[in-house]
């Protein structure tokens, strides 16, 4: 292998294989780069087998990005390594022996909506109001314990407070529903991963021999849980290598704990501390801005960090009078860059998800490809959701949360009483509702629910058979037609229901990738669920060449040779809820350098003089991390496509909010299904559906030839006809 084409401190790294081993440095430095080279060393050089070799990534798509490099960089096979998410890591682990802790191997994992329904079941069965408890801040309690390692039962002992100790019992509740149900959420993989290993030493034994050279990238955003995982896995060969930057983590709204990466030294004594100066990835001016920016925290140590890509384009700013502005900017810029680069060199960043809409629209209309990284709600639809949860039943029939989703969809008949005996014999009975079906003739359900669910049963068990020998496309199929489900979607025939037939059908370019990468085998059903059900937010799901859209958090750890940061806004970015709580701003300034730091040749910055917030036109001053970049930086000429409504720019450093500027237009109008409208841009349309009231009042509207769209009554610029 070549290691002239890496530094000094690098080759150091990858050459300093055995003992504890701690690479820190700023963005860009190398240090991905740097695990890829050393595992490629262990592996051609030191003749390591790949079977004892483990490495954890930030995201599924860093671990398949790094196997591939590592795969170019050595003549053998790399086969038996393993390169993944903690979060996979874990599922392979407990899929062999969660036995042991009386799970059933085949276990579901719920996504955030099947937990939040489990919530939503405690509180309704101890007669609690949603709106007063609201089951994300529940899901928050019980995540954070978990992160922490605290048990139910150990939350309800250390409770302080009715609140506390009431987020007890309902994680205890929580957790009672889960292992009846042979489901594990997200936190359970890791922490239960830990109870097995302390349980059966036997199991953790195994895998210490198994893994004898661990690395961990991203090492700053691991949370206790999985910092004690790592450390439970690398006791016995002590051959550990965690890289990361304190500069970059952003994660501890998850439980993330800094405290792991600023006390490795003290945890592994012996340990060698390497640390890489010299950034490879971006311009000089970009690195000065991230560097100026992030100098503003005062909670971390100063660090050195240079390179040698002298000069380079000055920062562009935007000012933009509104978002669509903003977005029509930003895509007449990609336009223009998109003779010096490709669409996959780009990428926009932004804080939050519902960021993303302004700038999708703008880049539709110039059908400029894109991709959007976390777009999820396709998999939250109603019908994914069904087909899903068909899915999860035929691979665990114990998973009562998905059950009860599908026991009367398509409708068959079945109703809530029915379900609730069964749940409540289940419950009794210690069995699941699969298993209670059996016994539906003594517990007093009609007859002809019976013969209902019998046969249903028969079905589900059917198919269950054939997933041990098809293709999960195949079994797909045979699930959307053996269980009626798509028979009752045909004779609905809407507008809606041809809608989710669609949806179904785009499912299976999904499904059809999947099986292209594999051969058939009755683990088939399990990976794929498992692999669905970790498409974590950081991970994209469409494959296609095109601009990147996504979070600042999901972009961690990738470059691009332009990116755009949007909504450079106080109250945007740094968002609302921070901007008084120093700990906080911190971290988001930490967001606002991941996202500088990932641009090679050039940087975008954007903001909106206004923007609609919850239905608002609203007027925010400039970022504070934009005031934070020296001038010099900047190019002077800002464009500025300010229309009437603009306004002076803001110079003021303050961090008051300006009074928020509210412009309705419709407001007076009554709309009614029905109604014809003609739209600005849209044109002719028909209203189909009018939800909620005031000014969250929405329109859906059908429109001749840019098809359905979902309008703010009072805002869209629409008339009656
Ligand atoms: P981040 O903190 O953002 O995750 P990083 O420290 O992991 O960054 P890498 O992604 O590994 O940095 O590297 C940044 C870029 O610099 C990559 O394109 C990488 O190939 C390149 N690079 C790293 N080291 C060298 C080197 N010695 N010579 C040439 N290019 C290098
Ligand atoms: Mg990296």
């Amino acid at each position: 292998m070549d290691l002239s084409l890496m530094n000094k401190e690098q080759r150091k790294a990858i050459e300093t294989t055995e003992g504890p081993l701690l690479l820190v440095a700023g963005a860009g430095s190398g240090k991905t780069r740097v695990l890829t080279h050393r595992i490629a060393y262990l592996l051609g050089e030191k003749g390591v087998p790949s079977y004892n070799i483990l490495a954890i990534t930030f995201t599924n798509k860093a671990a398949g990005e790094m196997l591939s490099r590592v795969n170019s960089l050595i003549e053998e096979d790399a086969g038996h390594m393993w390169i993944s998410t903690f979060h996979s890591m874990c599922v392979r682990i407990l899929r062999r022996d969660i036995n042991h802790l009386g799970y059933d191997n085949s276990f579901s994992i719920l996504d955030p909506t099947d937990q939040q329904s489990v919530v939503k079941g405690i509180l309704k069965k101890r007669n609690l109001d949603v709106k007063q408890h609201h089951p994300r801040k529940i899901l928050n309690f019980i995540s954070d314990k978990k992160n922490q390692l605290i048990t139910a039962e150990e939350a309800s002992k250390e409770a302080e407070g009715y609140l506390d100790g009431l987020y007890s019992e309902i994680y205890t509740d929580y957790q009672e529903i889960l292992y009846r149900n042979s489901s594990l959420d997200f936190d359970d993989l890791i922490m239960l991963t830990i109870d097995l290993f302390d349980r059966n030493p036997d199991v953790l034994k195994y895998y210490q021999n198994r893994f004898q050279y661990v690395h961990v990238d991203e090492y700053q955003d691991t949370n206790h849980a999985q910092y004690q995982l790592v450390n439970m896995l690398t006791a016995k060969y002590r051959n550990i290598c965690v890289v990361g930057d304190s500069d970059q983590s952003i994660y501890k709204f998850r439980g993330a704990d800094i405290t792991n990466i600023l006390n490795f030294e003290d945890d592994y004594p012996e340990a060698v501390t390497i640390k890489l100066e010299q950034n490879y990835r971006s311009t000089k001016t970009i690195l000065d801005a991230a560097n100026a920016v992030i100098n503003n925290n005062s909670e971390r140590k100063p660090k050195e960090l240079r390179t040698e890509r002298d000069g380079g384009a000055k920062i562009k700013t935007i000012l933009a009078d509104s978002e669509r502005a903003e977005g029509q900017e930003v895509v007449r810029n990609i336009r223009d860059l998109s003779r010096k680069y490709a669409y996959s060199d780009i990428a926009v960043l932004y804080r939050a998800n519902s960021q993303s809409r302004a700038i999708e629209d703008a880049l539709v209309k110039s059908s400029i490809p894109y991709k959007m990284i976390g777009g999820m709600k396709f998999y939250q639809r109603m019908e994914i959701k069904d087909l899903m949860s068909y899915l999860k039943v035929i691979q665990n029939p114990h998973d009562d949360i998905s059950f009860t989703r599908i026991i009367n969809t398509p409708k068959r008949g079945i109703g809530a009483k029915t379900v609730d005996k069964l749940t409540a014999y289940g419950g009794i009975h210690g069995i699941s509702i699969f298993e209670a079906i059996n016994d539906a003739d003594f517990i007093g359900i009609p007859k002809g629910a019976v013969t209902t669910l019998m046969s249903l049963l028969d079905k589900l068990k059917n198919l269950k058979e054939k997933s041990k020998y098809m293709s999960v496309t195949e079994l797909v199929d045979e699930t959307l037609y053996d269980t009626g489900y798509l028979d009752a979607l045909e004779k609905e025939n809407t507008l809606e229901s041809r809608s989710r037939i669609e949806n179904l059908d785009e499912f299976k370019t999904v499904t059809r990738e999947f099986d292209n990468e594999r051969e058939i085998n009755d683990e088939l059903l399990f990976e794929f669920l498992s692999e669905m059900a970790l498409v974590s937010d950081q991970d994209g799901v469409e494959a296609n060449a095109g601009v990147t859209l996504m979070t600042m958090h999901a972009s961690k750890g990738l470059e691009f040779k332009v990116v755009f940061i949007v909504g450079l806004e106080e109250g945007i970015f740094p968002s609302q809820r921070v901007m008084y709580d120093d700990d906080e701003l911190e971290e988001e300034r930490r967001l606002m350098y991941v996202g500088i730091t990932r641009a090679e040749d050039q940087l975008i910055l954007s903001r909106a003089d206004s923007r609609m917030i919850y239905g608002k036109y609203e007027s925010n001053l400039q970022s504070r991390f934009l005031q934070e970049i020296p001038d010099e930086l900047i190019d002077g000429e800002v464009i500025d496509i300010n229309t009437p409504f603009s306004r002076p720019k803001q110079q003021a450093k303050s961090t008051v909010r300006q009074k928020s500027r509210v412009m309705t237009n419709n407001s007076g109008v009554s709309f009614k299904v029905g109604d014809k409208v003609t739209h600005k841009k849209f044109g002719d349309g028909i209203i189909s559906n009018i939800k909620g009231d005031g000014d969250s009042k929405e329109l859906d509207i059908v429109f001749t030839s840019e098809g359905p769209k979902r309008l703010l009554a009072n805002f869209a610029p629409i008339e009656k006809k």
